[in-house]
Order: structure tokens, then C-alpha cells, then sequence
């Protein structure tokens, strides 16, 4: 027996559809790298995605082939994105941060046809373009005045055009993970997958978009497709507000002249956007809501926020995850709380959405209680998680659908999540785990330090022994024994670290996350005294 209701695979060509039919008027600004604000519309962007539809296929672009991006946000990435992926092909979005050898392998494993590129990047495209081997047009998305490219490119079409039909499992999009052993690997996302991570994401629980907000992500949408939300505007008719610039000061323009309300970032841009404030005293505006993930967000950090009322979500997820893992959703109660706890709740990584489900297992592979207590490796499964990796040969799951994220966690009764650390960055002294991530949040929590690291040196007794490396804030000179009396306070006794270093910076990773791996390496000769 079959069902008998409509057939309407979820491709997600439905979404701009439906922002151009229910949200035609719907406006998108983009702030470009040039410093110029545009203005568009759901129903422009539409019209303008089948025009780009329309010009792939007249190149040659076929079903399943790869079209790629290297730029940041704004209204030309977006009808690249819809465009591409509603004719048929995989849009393949590329992170400009990542070192010349990643860019080569990426792209040449991507097979990528055509390349999509802002004129920032020009000097890289140019310096890879002889080690990229199947990449056959490159088309600059904001040239120079007076020079052509890709609205010129597009605009020969006249976006008379239907979207073709086609299997929800095509694929839609194609993003590599960093890679911090090995080469990076590809996630291949699904339309259908693409749709369900949507459908989660405009839950009121996630990050709580509405048609009422205005939202700016301050995620690029080569970061796991900037955490959703082009995709999610669409689909509740939210103002999108994208910028090609990052700068707090003109995150904080925006911010006011758009009245944003709803923001997401990974720490380091909250970092500098906290830093540029105090510094000139300058408004956050209407702002109700910011989405903090890609690491763990600091409490000290979440508590500033909250004190300006801006209200914090914390998410989870991954590359492999599409990528919402975990978000937000305070449990049952939390108005009760008082506000020590209330930051507390959110310092853990959310809640499941419906769709994701979560297990802790230790190193022999059996399931942990949700006791809040045992950790072990995090594990996850659902429609928008990962299978397999573009092009490998086996499956990256076990047998039950499992794939194991390289996190260690606790999940509590209450349904949240709590990542302790990442299985490599752990600090193992005496056969017990030292979370760095925990270190590294009591240490942010001091007053004058602006950010700082915690990596495990290896130790004659204790196999290894924690390392602080400490960035002092803009006019601060806070010295060992004021970060110890904060640790002291924070953290248990055996989990102070065996020293404490000064450093001007640390490193961060392509998508500006603390880079432990280059963090180890530079210290890799460092011994305690
Ligand atoms: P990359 O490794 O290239 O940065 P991802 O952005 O996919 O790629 O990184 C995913 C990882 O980021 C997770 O496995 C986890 O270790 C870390 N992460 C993401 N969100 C958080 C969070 N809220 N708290 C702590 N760690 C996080």
C-alpha cells in the first residue's frame, strides 16, 4: 500500500521558490569588500539564480558537476549557491584561508569546472591557477569598475528557466574539513539533507530566525555553509544582511544601520568585536540574539553579552554535520536559575534538535550514561551527517550509522551537551584528562587576558602536564600570579598548569579557530624548568 499524499522532493530550489513567491520584496544587503552597501530582493536573487542556471548549462555544466567559490559573503555568493545547486550541480565552497597545497588538492580532487573568486583573492587565484588542473573558466564576482564579470556573465541569460527536477539524494554541495591530519576531506551534502538541517534550523530552539529578525552571520559561507542560515533566511523570510568585510567596526555599523537582531560567530570574532567596543564604546544596536560555535565559547564571553542583553546561544556541530550538531534550547527551568547557573547552562554546548541523535562511548566502545559525569568520544548520526567522504572508498560510520566527531563530551540528564575537548587536544596527566578547554575558559575568565591556550608538554612522571600560553589584552599587564589566583579558584587543584607563558598571539586555523596543531608544533620543544 502506498501513501497518498504529494510527491515533493525536497530540493532546495523550493527555498528560494518560496522566498521569491511568500517573501518576494524580501531584502538582502550586502556590504562588499569595497566598503559599497547593496540592496536586493528574494524575488532578484530568484530571477538571477536561473539566469546563473541557465548559463552552466549553456557552458556545459552537467548534473553532479562541481562549480566553485572562493569569496566571502554577499549577494553574488548567494545566487551562486542557489543557482548551481538548483540546475543540478554541486557547489563546492572554498576556504581562501587554507595553504596553497590544500588549495590545490581540494580543488583538483573536487574536479572543480568553473571558479567563482572575489578580486580580493585575484593574487591567489593567479599563484594556483597553474597547479589547478581541471578548473576550465574563472569568472571574478566583484570586479573592478569598468571590467566584466560575473553579473555580465549571467545577465546574456534572461532567467526564463524551470528549475529541473531531479532525486532528493542528489547532491548539492561539496565542503572540505580543514584537515588537521592528512589531506582534507570532502562532505558531500545532499538537497535532501540540506532541506532537513533547514527545517531543524528554523525551529525557535536553534536560533530562533523569524520573519520579524534581520540576520548577519558572521560566518562565511565556506565555513560550513556559514552555519545554515543562507540557507534558513529564505525559508522564514528574515532580513539577510551579508558582509564581505569582517571588521568589528563595520560588523558594529551594520549591526545598527540594518537594526540586526539575530548574529552568529565562532569566540575569536566575538573576541574582537568585544575588544573594538570597549575600545570605542560603540552599540551593539537591537541586537537580541548571537549564536556563538566552532569552539567552545568562553564564559566570561557569553556573560558580556548577556550583560549588554543580548541573548546567547551556544552550538555544536561540525563540517560532517551540515553543521548544526547541537544549539541553544535552555532546558526545562532555566528561568529559575540564578544567573551564575544560567551562564553556566550555556557555557555547555546546547541540546539535540529533533533530527541529531547524540551517544557518548569510552575507548572500548560502550555507551555511557547521560549522567552528566562520563565522558568519552561523541558520537552522532542523522540525516545531515556525514556517510561517507567525497570520493572514499568505505564508510566513515560504523555499522549502526555512528560517526565518531574526535570529541570528547558528556551529555546530562537534562538533555544537554558538554564538550569537554577535542580526543587530541586532551591533556592526559596521570591517567586522568585535563580538559584544555576548560583551562582555557578559566584562563579568558581573568580579568586582562584576552585569550589563551592550553596544550600538554610531556612530563617524566605524569606522561604530560599542562602548558598555559597566555595573550595579555589591549593595555594590560596581568602577571602569572593574578591568572594562578583566578585558576585557583576555577579549576581543580591538579589541572594548574606547571607554567604559564606570555605570548603577542596564537595561531589560528582557515576557519579562526585556536590552531592546537600549530600551537604543539611551536612548543614542541618546551620542557618545564
Ligand atoms: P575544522 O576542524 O576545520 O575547524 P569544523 O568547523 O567542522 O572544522 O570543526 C568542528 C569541530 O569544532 C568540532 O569537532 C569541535 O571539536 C569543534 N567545535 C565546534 N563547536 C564547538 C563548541 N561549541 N565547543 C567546543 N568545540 C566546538
Amino acid at each position: 500500500l502506498l501513501g497518498a499524499m504529494q510527491d515533493w522532493p525536497m530540493r532546495v530550489t523550493r527555498l528560494v521558490d518560496h522566498a521569491e513567491r511568500e517573501h518576494g520584496d524580501g531584502e538582502i544587503v550586502t556590504a562588499w569588500a569595497d566598503g559599497n552597501v547593496t540592496r536586493t530582493t528574494w524575488r532578484d536573487v530568484a530571477r538571477d539564480a536561473r539566469k546563473l542556471a541557465q548559463k552552466l548549462e549553456n557552458f556545459g555544466i552537467r548534473k553532479g558537476d562541481r562549480v566553485a567559490t572562493l569569496a566571502m559573503n554577499h549577494v553574488h555568493h548567494l545566487i551562486a549557491w542557489y543557482g548551481t545547486c538548483g540546475m543540478g550541480g554541486v557547489l563546492h565552497t572554498i576556504n581562501p584561508r587554507l595553504f596553497p597545497d590544500q588549495l590545490e588538492y581540494i580543488a583538483n580532487h573536487a574536479e572543480d569546472r568553473i571558479l567563482f573568486y572575489d578580486r580580493a583573492f585575484t593574487p591567489l587565484v593567479e599563484a594556483m591557477k597553474p597547479r589547478w588542473t581541471t578548473i576550465e573558466q574563472y569568472i571574478c564576482m566583484d570586479p573592478a569598475e569598468g571590467e566584466t564579470g560575473f553579473k555580465d556573465w549571467i545577465d546574456t541569460e534572461d532567467g526564463d528557466y524551470v528549475w529541473p527536477e531531479g532525486d532528493e539524494r542528489d547532491p548539492c554541495g561539496l565542503c572540505y574539513t580543514s584537515g588537521t591530519t592528512g589531506n582534507p576531506k570532502g562532505v558531500l551534502y545532499e538537497h535532501r539533507s540540506t532541506m532537513l538541517h533547514t527545517f531543524a534550523q528554523i525551529s525557535p530552539d536553534i536560533m530562533g530566525l523569524s520573519k520579524q529578525s534581520v540576520v548577519l552571520p558572521i560566518v562565511p559561507m565556506f565555513h560550513a555553509n556559514a552555519w545554515g542560515v543562507p540557507w534558513a533566511a529564505p525559508a522564514t523570510g528574515a532580513k539577510l544582511v551579508l558582509s564581505a568585510d569582517y571588521r568589528p567596526d563595520v560588523m558594529c555599523r551594520l549591526f545598527r544601520e540594518e537594526k540586526v537582531t539575530h548574529s552568529a560567530g565562532v569566540p575569536t570574532v566575538w573576541l574582537t568585536m568585544i575588544e573594538h567596543i570597549e575600545r570605542t564604546g560603540e552599540k551593539l544596536g537591537v541586537l537580541e540574539k548571537v549564536t556563538i560555535g566552532g569552539s567552545a565559547a568562553p564564559r566570561a564571553m557569553i556573560r558580556w553579552l548577556r550583560d549588554r542583553g543580548v541573548d546567547v546561544g551556544h552550538a555544536w556541530g561540525m563540517t560532517e554535520t551540515s553543521p548544526i550538531g547541537t544549539c541553544g534550547a535552555p532546558p526545562r527551568g532555566f528561568d529559575q536559575l540564578s544567573d551564575d547557573d544560567q551562564v553556566e547552562m550555556i557555557a555547555r554546548q546546547g541540546a539535540v534538535p529533533f533530527g541529531i541523535e547524540l551517544r557518548v562511548v569510552d575507548d572500548e566502545g560502550r555507551v555511557q550514561p547521560r549522567d552528566g559525569m562520563s565522558s568519552g568520544r561523541l558520537q552522532a548520526r542523522g540525516p545531515w551527517v556525514v556517510k561517507r567522504y567525497f570520493k572514499a572508498e568505505e564508510d566513515a560510520t560504523d555499522d549502526e550509522q555512528w560517526f565518531d566527531t574526535g570529541d570528547v563530551a558528556v551529555l546530562h540528564p537534562d538533555g544537554t551537551m558538554q564538550i569537554t575537548d577535542r580526543a587530541k587536544d586532551v591533556i592526559k596527566s596521570g591517567g586522568e584528562w585535563i580538559s584544555s578547554i576548560d583551562l582555557e575558559n578559566a584562563a579568558v575568565g581573568c580579568p586582562g587576558v584576552a585569550e589563551a591556550a592550553a596544550i600538554g608538554i610531556p612530563h617524566p612522571k605524569w606522561d604530560e602536564r599542562p602548558l598555559l600560553l597566555v595573550v595579555r589584552g589591549k593595555d594590560s599587564d596581568v602577571g602569572e600570579e593574578a591568572i594562578r589566583e583566578h585558576l585557583r579558584a576555577n579549576v581543580a587543584k591538579w589541572w594548574m598548569p606547571d607554567a604559564i607563558e606570555f605570548v603577542d598571539a596564537l595561531p589560528h586555523s582557515a576557519t579562526g579557530k585556536l590552531s592546537k596543531k600549530d600551537i604543539r608544533a611551536q612548543f614542541s620543544d618546551y620542557r618545564f624548568a
